[in-house]
Formats: structure tokens, C-alpha cells, sequence
């Protein structure tokens, strides 16, 4: 099996440090299938980035071979610079205009049952770009009704209530945004955002509309201690989110972050248990977890956990009706 984790890391001319070497849970299928072809030359035919490519996804063979794509609207320059994330910072062009409907027509030609898409940070723009995922959105509706929504949205610093009011109105099937690491390696890892603001971002989705499911998640093994991971989780809760992701922050380039740990496959199954255990409807914990990897088929699941769990609710006698007994 081709094993992109075992391309040499090190630099040629010796200058660069060498990239940690990656444990062998953390092997991945080299990119090379006729599906992947074409997942490719679409996205550039209809002028659309995807954070598969622009954050150097470890999972893009699988996903694109199966024809699973997450489009990246709003261009592929991002005003932040975060220190675990690939994608390029500056200052980004002019909103593409063509881009929801661009969008509607890959989940067409796709033929996707569910789409994820995201952004980069556009603190630049007066709502933050949320009206373009809003137009998304709806061009998403006009033309693949069948086609469930998951955006993967920043955290519009400074118009959060707007941006997430008017995105809520639009009504996506689920509400992701990432905590990405526990809160006190905020100032090196995410130094442009804030925690609290995070949650409460999380927060204000099930306030608006408690019917979309919402998601959030981290990377584990940039130096967080369990009991930390164990409080994300606890904080996430209290923001009633419905699914938990967990998966390895890996090194985009020498530049980044360093892994401080490679997480085993067991500490993130114990992880998945805490998580089930504190009630999310859905876990999804392991090396290769990233926010989009299987999300439609885990969509599936979280939604037909939330109608088990109402019909148990209804088939519950209520106190009044036990009092009368
Ligand atoms: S896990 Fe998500 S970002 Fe990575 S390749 Fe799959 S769809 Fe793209």
C-alpha cells in the first residue's frame, strides 16, 4: 500500500528540521484512484477550492475516491494564521460570486447525499461571510433538495450573533465549528480567537433553531492533559452540542505546530467512551478523525439517534400522568 505518512519529511538541502515521524496507525492510502481524478478536475473546472486539498487532509485518498468533498468557499486566503493550519494567510480576493451556485452544481454532478462546507476566516468582510454561506445554502435547496447541509463555519468574531442568526435562518441540517484545543493553549494555537466566544457561538445555533444538530471538535496531541479534554467535553455539552469529533492534529509543515504526542488508537477509543458516556448523540474519535471524514454516514447515525431518543421521551409516562395513578 502506498503510505503518504511515509514520504521522507526531511528537507533535501538539510536546512528545514525534520518532520516528526508518524506512528504506523497513521497510514494513509496515496491519492491515485480514477475517482480522485475526477473529484479533482471538477473542483477546478467549477472554480472551487476544497480544505481537502488546501489543509493537506490525510484522509483526501479515501474521500475522493468515494467521491466525499469538502468545498471551501469565500477563496483559499484566510485572515487568520492559526499555528496548526495549512491553509494560506493574507489578504484574501474579492468574493466570488458564482461560488453558491458552483457549489450546487459539484453536489449535483456529485450526486452527494450530504455536503460539508466551510471557509476560511474573512474578518475582512462586513458579516464575516456568512452571507455567502447563506447563499450557499439556499442554491444548495434550489438544487439538490435531497442534499443534507453541514456547514463548518469561523467564529465571525465580532458579529457572531448576526452571522449565525442569519445562517440559522437559512437552515442547514448541522451547525459545525470547531473548538479545536483546550482553552489554555488558545494563545498559541488559535491566537486569534477566543474560547468562550466559541462556545457561546455553539450555544447560540440551538438557541436559534434547537432542531439543527450542531458539532464541534479538537485535535488531540498538541500538549493537552486528559483531564482538560475531559472539561472541553463537559463544556460542550452545556452548549447542548450533539456531536463530539477527535482526531490527531499532525504537523501540516515544519513551519507548524510540533506534535507533542502521538495519541494511540486506545486513548482515542477511552476518549469515545467518555464522550458517549457525558450524552453527545454522536462520537467520532480516532487518528485519522477530521471534522468532514464520513459525515454523511455518521449524520445517519446522530439523526436516528435523536429520533430513538425522542420516541423513548414520548413513550415515557409524564409525572402529572403518574401522580393521577
Ligand atoms: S476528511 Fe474531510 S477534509 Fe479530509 S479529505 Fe475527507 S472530506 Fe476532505
Amino acid at each position: 500500500m502506498n503510505d503518504l505518512a511515509n514520504i521522507p519529511n526531511a528537507a533535501p538541502d538539510g536546512e528545514r528540521p525534520p518532520r516528526q515521524r508518524k506512528p504506523d496507525w497513521i497510514r494513509v492510502r496515496a491519492p491515485v484512484s480514477k475517482e480522485y481524478n475526477e473529484t479533482r478536475k471538477l473542483m477546478r473546472e467549477l472554480n472551487l477550492n476544497t480544505v481537502c486539498e488546501e489543509a493537506a487532509c490525510p484522509n483526501i485518498g479515501e474521500c475522493w475516491s468515494k467521491k466525499h468533498a469538502t468545498v471551501m468557499i469565500l477563496g483559499d486566503v484566510c485572515t487568520r494564521a492559526c499555528a496548526f493550519c495549512n491553509v494560506k494567510t493574507g489578504m484574501p480576493r474579492a468574493v466570488d460570486p458564482m461560488e453558491p451556485e458552483n457549489t450546487a452544481v459539484a453536489a449535483a454532478k456529485m450526486g452527494l447525499e450530504h455536503i460539508v462546507v466551510t471557509s476560511v476566516d474573512r474578518d475582512d468582510l462586513p458579516d464575516g461571510g456568512a452571507g455567502q454561506f447563506v447563499k450557499v445554502i439556499e442554491a444548495l435547496r434550489r438544487n439538490t433538495p435531497n442534499t443534507t447541509i453541514e456547514i463548518l463555519t469561523p467564529d465571525f468574531r465580532g458579529k457572531m450573533r448576526a452571522a449565525v442568526e442569519a445562517i440559522c435562518e437559512a437552515g442547514p441540517d448541522v451547525y459545525n465549528h470547531n473548538l479545536e484545543t483546550v482553552p489554555r493553549l488558545y494563545p498559541t494555537i488559535r491566537p486569534g480567537a477566543r474560547y468562550y466566544a466559541s462556545l457561546r457561538l455553539l450555544e447560540e445555533v440551538k438557541a436559534h433553531n434547537p432542531l439543527i444538530f450542531t458539532k464541534s471538535g479538537i485535535m488531540l496531541g498538541l500538549g493537552e492533559e486528559r483531564l482538560e479534554v475531559h472539561q472541553v467535553m463537559d463544556d460542550m455539552r452545556s452548549a447542548e452540542v450533539d456531536f463530539i469529533t477527535m482526531g490527531q492534529y499532525l504537523q501540516p509543515t515544519p513551519k507548524h505546530a510540533k506534535v507533542e504526542e502521538f495519541v494511540t488508537p486506545k486513548a482515542f477509543d477511552a476518549y469515545g467512551s467518555i464522550a458517549r458516556a457525558k450524552g453527545f448523540l454522536q462520537v467520532a474519535s480516532s487518528p485519522l478523525t477530521r471534522s468532514s471524514y464520513h459525515a454523511g454516514d455518521d449524520f445517519a447515525v446522530m439523526r436516528a439517534a435523536r429520533e430513538e431518543k425522542l420516541a423513548k421521551e414520548a413513550m415515557r409516562p409524564r409525572k402529572q400522568d403518574r401522580l393521577k395513578v
